[in-house]
């Protein structure tokens, strides 16, 4: 079988290494990959969809797996499709459920699907009289993608109108925050969950964890992600009863009843508070880093469960009972400005880890930095504490100049 994994992140290395143990696999391509990928499969540098249907034809490729969100958002999986091309992702119109939060908040309130309560603007009037009512803090967020930082925690009325004003009035996201969504703050903790959908049901996987602050303790600014686990410990079985019947079931009504089942991952970003969970977001694609650590737990083939959900056939999924933990090593200054093109060096004094290269470039078989999050260690263990225990020690040797990595992931 012929793969192509759309993407460049460490979500595309570990679905990539997942599906490269399988020997059904002949080939794998990553369009555009990355310094990981390419010693897995074979880096295409193309982006365009129009370039890369032809590719996925020319090349005879069986099975194409999309990582990222903005090609769903730009219609890759209609595009393959309408050629008879085998892909895995939703449609445009499905992948709306991420790239628009107003339209994503709207289903929610419509299906009972439990969020947090909120409020859709497209005046800026309007949303600025809201606030003068409201008590805070409260949550401003840009409908539209804005890469992870169209979302602001406002303590009083004064940032809360500084963020419209921004969003909507200077437009820093451009159209992305012409419309804003207002929302209750919660307390609690966050849990990710990822499931796949054979276009009949969704089935999760376990619970994983992202660490989205770049500061240890979980202060600071947000990142793509500074490190996640799997299973989550603090998700016990109440929580999960409480999101398969509160979140799961009314979306799966809510997709049904408006035609929007398809084929793919689906990311359900969970807050748990006293009261249980809420729905924060969907993202119609698998989570980076989460992936990282689910695939190393995964007890399937990859390929298997994807070409079950294509086919729609039941899906079982099956994970070791251990525990996993990803470790980000990031340039400094991210996530706000930072230099790259420094070397990466240490790599083969690695022990008890995978490694995935990320924000990274190969020159003459030197790696260089080129990205704010430049690699991922992943391990392993029985307990956390064995995981978390050989990805810092594996993180030692690896060196690049003002390199930096949260101290406290996995560790309770
Ligand atoms: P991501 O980068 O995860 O895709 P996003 O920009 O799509 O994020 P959200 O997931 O809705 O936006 O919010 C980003 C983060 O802001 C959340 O992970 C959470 O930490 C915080 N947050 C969002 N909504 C709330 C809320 N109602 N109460 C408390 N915190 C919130």
């Amino acid at each position: 079988m012929r793969v192509l994994i759309i993407g460049n992140g460490g979500r595309e290395a570990a679905f990539g290494k997942k599906l490269a143990q399988d020997k059904r696999i002949t080939e794998i391509f990553f369009a555009k990959g990355n310094a990981a990928t390419e010693n897995i499969g074979t880096n295409i540098y193309i982006t365009e969809i129009s370039e890369l249907l032809h590719f996925a034809k020319r090349e005879a490729i069986d099975l194409t797996i999309v990582g990222p969100e903005a090609p769903l958002v730009d219609g890759i999986v209609d595009e393959f499709k309408k050629a008879g091309l085998r892909i895995f992702g939703p449609e445009k119109k499905v992948a709306k459920l991420e790239g628009s939060k107003a339209y994503a908040k709207n289903f929610m309130k419509e299906f009972g699907v439990k969020t947090a309560r909120s409020m859709v603007f497209n005046s800026f009037v309007e949303a600025k009289e809201y606030l003068q009512k409201e008590s805070y803090p409260l949550v401003i967020k840009a409908s539209g993608l804005a890469q992870g930082k169209g979302v602001v925690i406002a303590e009083d009325f004064d940032e809360a109108l500084k963020t419209i004003h921004d969003f909507m009035i200077e437009k820093i996201y451009g159209d992305a925050g012409i419309q804003v969504v207002i929302e209750e703050f919660l307390k609690g903790f966050e849990v990710s969950i990822i499931a796949v959908s054979n276009g009949k049901d969704i089935f999760p996987m376990i619970s994983a964890k992202d660490y989205k602050k770049v500061g240890n303790g979980g202060i600071g600014a947000n990142t793509g992600g500074m490190g996640s686990l799997a299973p989550s410990p603090d998700f016990t079985l109440i929580h999960n009863r409480d999101f398969l019947d509160n979140i799961l079931k009314p979306t799966l009504e809510g997709l049904k009843d408006n035609y929007l089942m398809f084929t793919g991952f689906m990311f359900f970003g969970l807050l748990v508070t006293e009261n249980g969970c809420h729905l924060l977001e969907y993202n119609m694609r698998s989570g980076d880093p989460e992936t990282q650590v689910l695939m190393e737990l995964l007890d399937n083939e990859l390929a298997d469960v994807i070409e079950d959900c294509i086919d729609g056939r039941e899906i079982n999924l099956k994970f070791k009972d251990e525990k996993a933990v990803c470790l980000v090593l990031a340039s400094g200054g991210y996530p706000g400005h930072y230099e790259t093109g420094y070397e990466i060096t240490g790599l083969e004094k690695v022990q008890h880890s995978s490694v995935f290269l990320s924000g990274a470039t190969n020159k003459a078989g030197k790696n260089f930095t080129a990205g704010g999050r430049v690699l991922n260690i992943i391990a392993t263990g029985k307990t956390f504490d064995e995981a978390r225990e050989k990805v810092y020690a594996d993180a030692l040797p690896v060196k690049f100049d003002y390199a930096f990595y949260r101290n406290d992931i996995a560790k309770f």
